[in-house]
């Protein structure tokens, strides 16, 4: 009899080597090898991005199969070898963990990963879920990775969600400049602006879909679909051998961690969160050029940080006057005195108040402008001595140069979760969703650009 299979991965990479992507890869490749259906492709599942263990971008993986009963075990072994293969134990931060879950996904993994996406979640939760969801784990050092693992089964993309094709170098490559035309991704780049997003960097012009570091990623190319992004990648000219070619359903772009919305008592350190409120005191610009903001509600004040790589949101933030009204989204962090602040990673300006400026008066005679006679007195006509009292200040209404709408920092300064402006509006084409005929296109060309490099 045939069974959904899930299996989730995460926390099989360190600063130093690997990315959890590679080992799902590689998985997924072995399993499609060997015969075995995917019902999807393989989940990239980005996680809450402010807790301060991830490695780089909190990415958790899963597959999705249909198999017979009687061939689990033969993949759970698959499974496990090949993190165990793709993992470096000796690295301290490394604690990876496979998760196998057999049959429909539970709701009470499907709201676990919810919150992981914007909450800190502990092990011992996460054990829990997995117990009562019939889950099994292994683990093959800590016990960490189990949160990742199991949130990215229960990942929600009904409501949005992207995809990445990503190519891995061959390893005596890894730790070398990556070999990739930036031209052509510049040209590739104009083709396809509209069905993949961050490849350039507009104001910059640089070049966004190469990482830097010593892991096995020669690039991403992200979009809307798997033949926009099997396309754009098409485009690319590249000047070093491919190991591998995947594509992954994802939940980048989508600003899935910016969904819950708090009162400001009950932030707490490393959440992602939106808050709403008004600005409760004026701007100031900090060592480093980053502008703080008091934002407040009706349970308490915060201060807001924008940072200075994120662009149009720290030059808006700087504009912002008291009683402002905002919705401000992002990353809570712990101050050294114990204080909160909140990272802004997108700023919204739903009101804006009167700015009002107190002028001298101008002569009832002569029509010219007063001067003040001083601290705290009156004021004088400079041309026929008239006098006014200090209480003839004229209240001019300041014009405010601060646009009403949404801020977002420029795409070098993206998380990845971050919705870029560019899918604003976009519908997902729903044709695509879970169609295996198009999943074995996919594959079959996948196989082919991989036979040509
Ligand atoms: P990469 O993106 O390069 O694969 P990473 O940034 O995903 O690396 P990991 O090495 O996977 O980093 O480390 C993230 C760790 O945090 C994992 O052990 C994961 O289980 C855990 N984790 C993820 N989300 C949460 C969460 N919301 N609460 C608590 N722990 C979490």
């Amino acid at each position: 009899m045939l069974t959904e299979f899930h299996i989730g991965i995460d926390d099989t990479d360190s600063r130093l080597a690997g990315c959890t992507t590679y080992t799902a890869a590689l998985l997924f490749q072995e399993l499609i090898s060997r015969g075995f259906k995917p019902l999807d492709f393989p989940w990239l599942v980005r996680l809450n991005p402010n807790i301060p263990w991830k490695t780089r971008g909190n990415g958790a993986l899963s597959l999705h199969f249909s198999l017979e009963d009687g061939r689990l075990e033969e993949v759970e072994k698959i499974a496990v070898a090949t993190v165990e293969h793709t993992t470096d134990l000796n690295q301290r931060e490394t604690d990876p963990a496979v998760v196998f879950l057999k049959g429909l996904i539970p709701n009470s993994l499907r709201e676990f990963s919810a919150r992981a996406l914007h909450d800190i979640l502990s092990v011992r939760e996460a054990s829990q879920i997995a117990m009562d969801a019939g889950a099994e784990a292994h683990l093959l050092k800590g016990s960490r990775g189990l949160v990742g693992a199991l949130a990215s089964v229960g990942a929600d993309f009904d409501h949005d969600h992207t995809f990445e094709i990503i190519a891995y170098r061959t390893p005596e490559n890894i730790g070398t400049t990556r070999r990739v035309n930036h031209d052509s991704v510049r040209q590739m780049d104009a083709i396809f602006r509209r069905l993949t997003f961050n490849n350039i960097d507009p104001e910059t012009g640089r070049v966004l879909i190469c990482p830097h570091g010593p892991d096995p990623v020669l690039l991403g190319v992200r979009g809307e679909d798997p033949a926009s992004v099997t396309n754009a990648f098409n485009q690319l000219e590249i000047n070093e051998p491919i190991e591998s070619i995947i594509i992954f359903k994802t939940n980048q772009g989508t600003n899935a961690h910016l969904s819950c919305h708090r009162r400001i008592e009950a932030l707490r350190p490393y959440q992602s969160t939106v808050i709403t409120g008004r600005v409760s005191g004026a701007p100031r610009i900090v060592r480093g050029g980053h502008v703080i903001f008091k934002t407040g509600d009706e349970t308490g004040a915060v201060d807001c940080a924008a940072y200075r790589a994120t662009g149009s949101v720290r030059e808006t933030a700087l504009q912002l006057a008291p009683g402002d009204s905002v919705t401000v989204s992002g990353g809570i962090r712990l101050q050294p005195l114990g204080e909160l602040t909140l990272n802004v990673e997108k700023l919204e300006l739903t009101r804006v108040v009167d700015m009002v400026r107190l002028e001298n008066p101008s002569c009832s005679n002569c029509g010219i402008k007063c001067e003040s006679m001083g601290k705290g007195q009156g004021f004088r006509c400079r041309k026929c001595k008239a006098r006014l009292p200090r209480a003839s200040r004229v209240e001019k209404i300041e014009h405010r140069k601060i646009a009403l709408g949404v801020y977002i920092p420029p795409p070098r300064a993206h998380r990845h979760l971050t919705k870029p402006s560019s899918r604003d509006g976009i519908r997902r084409p729903i044709s695509f969703e879970i169609d295996r005929a198009n999943i074995d296109r996919t594959l079959e060309s996948l196989a082919s650009i991989s036979t040509a490099s």
